[in-house]
């Protein structure tokens, strides 16, 4: 396969960053789009000096002009603490953002690979989610600027796709999490793990039987990679994430056992649309791209909370 220039928005996230570094490994030229608004240099700073690197600070709702071959189109705040500071912005990075990258990649004849969330789901009635399946989500609540900015931008992307031939593939990301996570960060595992290590209470929101399954980074980037190798035929969207579902209690139970920590949990009132229940089925990703996850949650556990240790020094 030749080598390739492509776009990374969101290159400075915790996804982002460890995708342009995978990037470079392959040989590409990598441009790593970024406004810094919960990514960090201190995330891309092994790549600043590799010759095939460039970074550009800009928002994606401004207007962009590069030539690429490919686009990961990732940014985007990820965690309810961080999409739901400013709203609006967070429904135009979806919605304006997307559009501007959709028609760079139509003035590129560029092929697309947009991160869609399992966020469009909802609060789900069925379980686990498939694909087929067209979610529960409330339009008006504190949850809706991501849930509905991100469906809105799996529309476009499709609408794009039926208008232009647009080459577009579309992933829903479930919980992921690993190292460069930012320790301020707002999700529950990185959350568990900075508490633990800290020494101070663990943050159970609600009773914690609310259940989540999460996906180790690396089994997530050689999902990632795949799909973006897949014909422009195969254009559905596709599930990935780890199946094996956990309630929150049991996670933080693995946390304080991994940590060796001896921080008590606290109980705090379970956030607003918080879905009970979520867990890809990710039979289609096995048959398309013969891909499921490898890495249990412990060992996942255990690299985090390593990595974590040297940030926290
Ligand atoms: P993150 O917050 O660490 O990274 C998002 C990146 O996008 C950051 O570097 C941020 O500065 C950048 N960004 C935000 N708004 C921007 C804008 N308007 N213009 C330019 N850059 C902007 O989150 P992440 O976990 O790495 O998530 C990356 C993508 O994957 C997001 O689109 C998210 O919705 C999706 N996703 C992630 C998960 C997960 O579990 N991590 C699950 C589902 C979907
Ligand atoms: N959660 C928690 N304590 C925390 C952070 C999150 O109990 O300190 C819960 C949260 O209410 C949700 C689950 O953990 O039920 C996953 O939350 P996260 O923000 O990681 O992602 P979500 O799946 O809600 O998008």
């Amino acid at each position: 396969m030749a080598n390739k220039r492509i776009l990374v928005t969101g290159g400075a996230g915790f996804i982002g960053s460890h995708l342009c570094k995978k990037l470079l490994d392959k040989g590409h030229e990598v441009i790593c789009l970024d406004n810094y608004f919960t990514g960090f240099k201190a995330n891309i700073e092994g790549l600043l000096n590799h010759p095939l690197f460039r970074i550009i600070q800009q928002d994606i709702i401004d207007p962009l002009d590069l030539e690429v071959d490919q686009i990961y189109n990732f940014a985007c705040p990820a965690s309810p603490l961080h999409y739901q500071h400013d709203p609006i912005k967070t429904l135009k990075t979806s919605i304006q953002g997307t559009i501007n990258i959709l028609d760079l990649a139509q003035k590129n004849q560029a092929r697309v690979l947009h991160a869609s969330t399992s966020e469009i789901y909802g609060d789900p009635l069925v379980h686990p989610q498939k694909e087929e399946y067209w979610g529960n989500v409330n339009p008006i609540g504190v949850r809706s600027c991501y849930d509905e900015g991100k469906r809105c931008a799996e529309t476009l992307c499709y609408d794009y796709y039926r208008a232009h031939d647009l080459d577009i593939k579309v992933i829903r990301i479930f919980n992921t999490y690993g190292p460069n996570m930012h320790i301020d960060d707002g999700r529950v595992v990185s959350n568990f793990i900075v508490q633990a290590l800290r020494g101070e209470e663990i943050t159970i929101y609600g009773d914690g039987k609310q259940t989540r399954a999460f996906c180790y980074i690396d089994d997530l980037i050689d999902g990632i990679l795949r799909m973006m190798e897949t014909k422009k035929e195969s254009f559905a969207p596709v599930n990935l994430g780890n199946p094996e579902a956990f309630s929150i209690l049991e996670l933080a139970e693995k946390v304080i056992r991994l940590t060796g920590s001896a921080s008590k949990l606290i109980f705090k009132s379970l956030p607003e649309d918080d879905p009970r229940q979520r867990c890809p089925d990710i039979k289609l990703a096995e048959a398309k791209i013969n891909w499921k996850p490898r890495i249990r949650l412990d060992d996942g556990l255990q690299e985090t909370i390593a990595y974590f240790k040297k940030v926290l020094g």
